[in-house]
């Protein structure tokens, strides 16, 4: 068995972003220690282009399926790491053709180090003229079975038949920090895995009635934040505001078709606020145009027009399928699912408005001091900060 001792770390995206490069992959090299700290043996190198962890005996299935939660990363393999010489780069890559079951093959060279003796294509053709000696393995430059893939840098090369998919995007943190609306639906949790994969660190923000909502809801949506956590440098805040006296003061002064209108309205008000003392550039939903009576244009123009700070919102024009699929590879479907009510339900309209004007919201709100409202909740507003759960969450 060809025993691979280096992972071979690519990053895409982030080779084209010019002078912030250092702090790119300074950033990525960070998460990506932070997520494999279980093991406290790996050797890290970082280069411009690469990073490599040198393996002693860890488990490469858990590694791999690690790495795989990493944003930043294009792709990695494992590779066999042997000093840069022909002789020695054709003997590993023939421990390689001699172990496949496949028949056919391509030699994939490239040379990071020009003082190298062959070029990339001289090197293709000395290993395949080595394999082809040797065994009964066929070259197919279309569409191989087989593809040995060889980098040489100076001093030493790394040689992989595999190039595994990274999750892509940007290392989380890198591009600032989001105050993200977290229910216990399906999407905001997907939001938040959006969010994060574009390199913003994200901070969470519940509202919660009890006794209307139960400890059952309140613990799903810390269970749903410990879930994308994983995604998010190992660790989210999630602020839990008792939105229970604004939310009954809204259904006695605006009725039915309203309050969900004023209800959101509200709720970016919170949001806005918190994420102004919590250093958030924006705030973040997990909303998409349609999907329900606060989500039509009109719903949302009315809505937002409450808060200046931009609102991201990933999951706007995908279909609920999509978003599903998501949460299902993500691995926060089932517990989005669990049928707790949540603060939106409870007080569930018969005919939310799907039209409303701000003029009308403004009436309404003119009827009460929301203000001192919104003041109480900030000021009983509790954090909790969680983590993944344990290793074998991982897999
Ligand atoms: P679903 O998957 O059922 O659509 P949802 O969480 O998206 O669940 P919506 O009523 O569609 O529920 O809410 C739209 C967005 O508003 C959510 O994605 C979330 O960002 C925010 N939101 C709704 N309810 C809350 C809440 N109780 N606390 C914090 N944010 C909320
Ligand atoms: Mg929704």
């Amino acid at each position: 068995m060809v025993k691979y001792d280096t992972v071979l770390i690519r990053y895409g995206e982030l080779s084209t972003k010019g002078k912030n490069r250092k702090d790119f992959i300074r950033k990525l090299d960070q998460n990506i220690r932070h997520i494999l700290k279980d093991y406290p043996e790996l050797k890290y190198q970082r280069t411009h282009d690469r990073i490599y962890i040198r393996l002693t005996d860890e488990d490469p299935e858990d590694i791999s399926s690690r790495l795989q939660k990493i944003f930043g990363i294009s792709s990695f393999s494992f590779t066999r790491k042997v000093p840069s010489d022909l002789a020695l780069i054709q003997n590993e890559c023939l421990n390689i053709a001699r172990e496949t079951d496949k028949k056919t093959f391509k030699v994939i060279t490239r040379r990071h180090d020009k003082t190298f003796p062959l070029n990339s294509d001289g090197i293709n053709r000395a290993v395949a003229g080595e394999i082809l000696r040797n065994t009964g393995l066929k070259v197919d430059v279309h569409n191989p079975e087989l593809e040995i893939r060889i980098e040489v840098h100076a001093g030493d090369t790394y040689i992989t038949s595999e190039k595994i998919p990274g999750a892509g995007g940007y290392p989380t943190g890198i591009n600032g920090k989001v105050l993200l609306m977290l229910s216990g639906g399906i999407d905001s949790p997907v939001a938040a895995y959006e969010l994060m994969k574009r390199g913003l660190d994200v901070e969470a923000v519940h509202f919660a009635s009890p006794p209307y909502t139960s400890e059952n809801a309140r613990q799903k949506v810390l269970d749903l934040a410990q879930m994308t956590s994983v995604y998010n440098q190992g660790r989210m805040r999630v602020h839990i505001v008792n939105f229970t006296d604004l939310q009954l003061e809204i259904y006695k002064t605006a009725g039915d078709p309203y309050a969900v209108t004023l209800m959101r309205r509200m709720m970016y008000r919170l949001a806005e606020k918190i994420a102004q003392s919590k250093g958030c550039l924006a705030i973040a939903t997990g909303e998409s145009i349609g999907q329900v009576a606060s989500q039509t244009l009109e719903s949302i123009a009315c809505i937002n027009a409450v808060i200046r700070m931009p609102v991201i919102r990933p999951l706007v024009c995908m279909d609920k399928n999509e978003i599903i699929d998501l949460a299902r590879k993500i691995g926060t479907y089932e517990t989005s699912i669990l049928p707790y009510e949540d603060c939106c339900t409870i007080f569930d309209p018969k005919n939310p408005v799907t039209k409303p004007t701000i003029e009308k919201a403004e009436g309404f709100e003119k009827k009460f001091d929301y203000d001192k409202l919104i003041a109480d909740c900030i000021e009983n507003m509790t954090t909790v900060t969680v983590h993944p759960a344990e290793a074998e969450d991982f897999l």
